[in-house]
């Protein structure tokens, strides 16, 4: 059950603490002037938190129907696809063994210092998988056909998270298990043992707070900036949300989960001097290619399809591929 489980935003902690925060943002912004805040804010603070216009849209009630479905597809199939952790784990382990040596005596030896240090390099490999594999989607055309399922919500809502791909989840999933293990084998390689990460509920300490913090705000019309500086450290709600919008100076902005600093690094940052009203979606100039939870799980196929088959990589493999078995039957009728 999702509200129980501290591993995913839906646990009531989490929802609770971004009620109290959008309370908050609501109280920050009655205060301003009304050309520098959102318009919902006249509706007072039930009519911004709880915007009709937002929770009963149709993108919203596609984003439920879609949920709801793609957590049996997940569970009941994905899943089972999904590389396992310790696979790659033992399999990088054995490569540091033979490439660097075994070693004779660890690095360092673990303590509550280097529990709290592998805390936070968990963290921060797991957000740098998520940062990379986010930066492929946008911008490997085919996978961009699975990812802007996500990108097609017109609103954002609390589970507008979820409206993800079964190819784009597999994608990023495996990624994520991929580049985490190979960080966590150099760890224990390095200290000879496996170290834990500090946890509450299971969950690493860093990822519970920075869930709690408000994390469910970036799929909400709730904006919520940092300061500009905190802007360059860590991604807030309000820079994930000008990721979803259809303005061209937001295009492939923003990439990041937790930390602003890999996007500031590759060029992608974008810090939003004050509050922007934005639309989200896909393109101002196409309509939305998914008009039914349907067409969100089959025209992804269709449109990468097209984009694989339309491409001069594939005409020239195709081209090869055909000339060779030309000569293969020429050969074989031959000799
Ligand atoms: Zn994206
Ligand atoms: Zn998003």
């Amino acid at each position: 059950m999702a509200p129980l489980l501290p591993s995913t935003s839906l646990f009531y902690l989490y929802v609770v603490s971004a009620f109290i925060i959008s309370a908050a943002v609501f109280f920050f912004f009655e205060r301003r002037e009304s050309e520098h805040r959102p318009d919902e804010i006249e509706k007072g603070l039930f009519g911004y938190v709880f915007d009709r216009k937002v929770w009963f849209h149709p993108s919203s009630k596609q984003d439920y129907y879609f949920f709801v479905v793609n957590t049996f597809i997940y569970s009941g199939i994905i899943a089972h696809f999904m590389i396992s952790g310790h696979i790659v784990f033992n399999a990088f382990g054995n490569v540091f063994d033979s490439v660097l040596g075994p070693r004779q005596e660890a690095l360092f030896t673990l303590s509550v210092f280097t529990s709290l240090a592998y805390t936070l390099v968990a963290v921060l490999a797991i957000d740098f998988a998520i940062f990379l594999t986010h930066y492929v989607q946008h911008k490997f055309a085919p996978l961009w056909h699975f990812h802007s399922v996500h990108h097609s919500a017109e609103v954002l809502n609390i589970v507008t998270v979820y409206r993800q791909h079964p190819v784009d989840l597999f994608i990023t999933g495996t990624f994520m298990v991929v580049l985490t293990e190979v960080a966590f084998a150099f760890y224990a390689y390095l200290t000879m043992s496996e170290p834990a990460q500090l946890t509450i509920g299971g969950l690493n300490v860093v990822l519970f707070g920075f869930y709690l913090l408000g994390y469910n705000l970036r799929h909400s019309h709730i904006w919520l900036s940092y300061p500009r500086w905190l802007s360059y450290i860590f991604i807030s709600p309000a820079q994930h949300q000008t990721h979803h919008s259809i303005d061209e100076k937001h295009f492939d902005k923003n990439f990041g989960f937790i930390f602003a600093i890999w996007d500031w690094l590759f060029g992608t940052l974008y810090v939003p001097k004050g509050y922007e009203k934005l639309e989200f979606g896909i393109s101002r100039a196409e309509p939305n290619p998914f008009g039914s939870v349907v067409e969100l799980y089959l025209k992804p196929f269709q449109l990468a399809w097209k984009e694989i088959t339309g491409s001069k990589l594939f005409s020239r493999f195709a081209m090869g591929f055909g000339v060779a078995a030309v000569l293969c039957v020429v050969f074989s009728v031959a000799f």
